[in-house]
């Protein structure tokens, strides 16, 4: 079942359900599409009419930040389970490392995808990294086409939204993956450039909270949150 939010629909799964169904697609004819939008995302879609429908078709939807959560709650359809993107890309390898599927890195800066790779291997025994690009390409043809070649089954594009979701569209069938997840910055996090909140702060969904402090320049963009959650109450009101 999906839940609007927004203007976005997300799937309503736990992580565990979340991972079970993506498990499933790599058993299907792909290619399949993975979303992890945030409220900026969501905001986004509502201005970019082709990243909106990307995301209508998307085979999966789940959401990243505490911000949907508390929106969903407004709106009076609560959804289950925040499923941090990032989360979800770890409980997956831990799967794809009991079986032989291949996993591809694309995105960040030359040399991440690589060194990300290597730490994911380390920390997952038995995972296959079938391959890896960085993410600042001019063309998408040799990129679509090193992916064939490494006969890749899951990609992750970290490309930063809504360009991933844009290109796992354009080219996920010529690149003949099965699976496509739009993944943001989590390159640069299993690389080891940036680092993750603490538990504490995710346990509390206060991943945000620690990052502006890191990162006080994010005070513009998390400035929209307030404002994201009044357009919830505001849409409840109409009755949307
Ligand atoms: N990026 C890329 N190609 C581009 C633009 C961005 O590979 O043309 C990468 C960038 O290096 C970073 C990621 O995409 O690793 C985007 O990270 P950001 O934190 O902006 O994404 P979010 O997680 O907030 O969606």
């Amino acid at each position: 079942m999906r839940v609007d939010v927004l203007g976005v629909a997300f799937d309503n799964v736990t992580m565990d359900e979340a991972v079970d169904k993506a498990m499933a697609f790599l058993e299907e004819d792909g290619p399949h599409l993975v979303a992890t939008p945030n409220p900026e995302l969501v905001q986004r879609a509502s201005k970019d009419p082709e990243f909106a429908e990307i995301l209508g078709k998307a085979d999966l939807v789940i959401p990243d930040g505490v911000g949907v959560m508390y929106a969903a709650k407004i709106l009076g359809r609560p959804l289950k389970a925040r499923v941090p993107g990032i989360d979800f890309a770890s409980n997956l390898m831990k799967r794809m490392a009991e079986t032989d599927k291949r996993l591809f890195l694309l995105g960040a800066a030359p040399g991440v995808a690589e060194q990300a790779a290597v730490n994911l291997q380390a920390s997952y025994p038995g995972l296959v990294v079938c391959g890896a690009h960085d993410g600042y390409f001019k063309e998408d043809g040799p990129v679509a086409q090193a992916v064939r070649e490494a006969r890749a089954d899951v990609v992750f594009v970290c490309l930063g939204a809504p360009k991933q979701e844009k290109w796992a569209t354009a080219n996920g069938a010529s690149a003949g993956a099965k699976l496509y997840i739009g993944l943001g910055g989590s390159l640069d996090v299993f690389a080891g450039k940036v680092e993750r909140a603490p538990e504490k702060f995710q346990k509390l969904g206060l991943e945000w909270l620690y990052r502006l402090m890191k990162q006080p320049s994010r005070i513009g963009r998390m400035a929209k949150l307030p404002l994201f959650l009044v357009s919830a109450a505001g849409a409840r009101v109409r009755g949307k």
